[in-house]
């Protein structure tokens, strides 16, 4: 059960989320049951969200969590949406989960929001069928609209390369989502193609680092190169700069000393159920305060 996995690796301190992320990958499930199971798992509410905190790393304060889906199948491990995500996409069951994660997200928000909960703003990951869907905005409009979630309360998180695959066509659709106040966040910037200029051309707010950068960050030359780049190229496009996956002092330090402006990762805390970040954010931890 995830929730017990949780608290083990809790208890364990903060050396053992790696374990927990690990005993996630339900790598064994084949392909056949995986696809059988995510055609049920939507109306039998398998699908669970968690949600990982963005800190500032300058006030150290708590600036937005990003949704992060899971599916935890009746007495199976939980299943990594590395693992299913693929396989929703390629079968298109990606759209009505996606649309799944996109209302849950949004009325957790407003949940939070109307307890006096703030956790600023909430990050939704968008998958490239579901970016092309030709009504993704009316979804988008008609979720804000029924959860009750102010627009400017959501980010969404893009990869490149789901953009690249049509520039005009994508930048058209970034613009209008913009211009509901929505934020967008390019995600594991690096790994895909990026064409610098088309890249100007979007009206997003966010550059991800992605963490295959930040891992060796403090010991790879290369990395530590690409990394302080793409922190300088963001910040001269008026981007804001958010490192994926640190997990030491010592790669937030250096993250720190090159400006980058956020950060998420198990350093300050792994995704966590939806009563976990209430608790957190109640006890209003920060970077520099535990
Ligand atoms: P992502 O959006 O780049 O999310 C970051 C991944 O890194 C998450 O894996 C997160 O749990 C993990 N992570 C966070 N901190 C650390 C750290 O310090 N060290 C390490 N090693 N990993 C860390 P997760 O939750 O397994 O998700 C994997 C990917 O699956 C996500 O990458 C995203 O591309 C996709 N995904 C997750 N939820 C959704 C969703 O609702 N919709 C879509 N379309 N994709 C999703
Ligand atoms: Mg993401
Ligand atoms: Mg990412
Ligand atoms: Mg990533």
């Amino acid at each position: 059960n995830a929730d017990t996995a949780m608290y083990r690796a809790k208890d364990a301190g903060r050396n053992n989320y790696q374990f927990y992320a690990q005993d996630m990958n339900a790598r064994a499930m084949d392909r056949l049951t995986l696809e059988s199971g995510l055609r049920r798992a939507l109306e039998r509410k398998e699908f669970i969200l968690y949600y990982q905190p963005k800190v500032n790393l300058v006030s150290g304060e708590i600036e937005g969590m990003e949704a992060l889906l899971r599916w935890q199948p009746p007495g199976q491990k939980m299943v990594s949406p590395l693992d299913f995500i693929p396989i929703a996409e390629e079968t298109g069951l990606i759209v009505p989960i996606g649309e799944w994660v996109l209302r849950t997200a949004c009325a957790q928000y407003a949940a939070w929001k109307n307890a006096g909960v703030n956790v600023c703003r909430i990050a939704v990951n968008l998958s490239a069928r579901q970016f092309m869907q030709q009504n993704l905005v009316e979804v988008v409009s008609r979720v804000l609209h029924e959860t009750e979630c102010d627009a400017a309360g959501l980010e969404l998180e893009i990869t490149e390369s789901i953009i690249m695959e049509n520039p005009d066509a994508a930048v058209e659709t970034l613009r209008t989502l913009s211009n509901m106040g929505i934020k967008l966040a390019i995600d594991d910037f690096g790994t895909g193609y990026s064409s610098l200029s088309y890249l100007k051309r979007f009206p997003i707010g966010y550059l991800k680092i992605d963490q295959s950068f930040v891992r060796d960050i403090t010991t790879d030359a290369d990395d530590a190169a690409i990394a302080t780049a793409v922190i300088a190229l963001a910040h001269s496009m008026k981007l804001q700069v958010i490192a994926e996956g640190v997990e030491t002092a010592e790669q937030l330090q250096f993250l720190r000393d090159h400006n980058c402006d956020q950060m998420q990762g198990y350093f300050f805390s792994p995704p966590l159920p939806a009563e976990q970040v209430v608790k957190l954010l109640k006890e209003g931890r920060g970077l520099w305060s535990s």
